[in-house]
């Protein structure tokens, strides 16, 4: 599937459509998921334009890879995640994902069950 440049996480990252930010850097963006699912729910995405984490892994340079997931760990840390917290990056069509623009979720904040994501 190629890119699409107007998915709502790239106008995000255009600035187009506003955001509640956790985190930033060259890499990543981190911000609250706009229906949160869990106590805690942050998304992490890719500067990049990655259509999903398959598509990441395939052409990604790897300074891009490792900082995507040394941006998920500065997340959690802002965060201040003391309890623990679960990561899920739903990827393609079984997975139920609807942006497609890769992104990690962090749940947290509560005893997570099989229900949350
Ligand atoms: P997925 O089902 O893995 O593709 O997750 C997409 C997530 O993006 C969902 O949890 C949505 O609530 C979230 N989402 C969609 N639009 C926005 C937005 N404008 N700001 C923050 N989160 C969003």
């Amino acid at each position: 599937m190629p890119y699409d440049t107007n998915n709502v996480f790239a106008k995000i990252l255009r600035h187009e459509i506003p955001n509640k930010t956790v985190y930033e850097n060259e890499f990543v963006l981190s911000f609250y998921d706009i229906a949160p699912k869990a106590k805690v729910h942050v998304l992490v995405i890719p500067k990049g334009s990655y259509v999903d984490f398959q598509d990441f892994i395939d052409h990604a340079p790897q300074n891009e890879i490792d900082g995507f997931f040394q941006g998920i760990l500065s997340t959690v840390q802002t965060l201040q995640l003391t309890n623990g917290y679960r990561l899920v990056i739903n990827t393609g069509k079984d997975s139920g994902q609807e942006v497609p623009h890769l992104h990690a979720h962090i749940l947290a904040g509560e005893k997570l069950s099989v229900d949350h994501l």
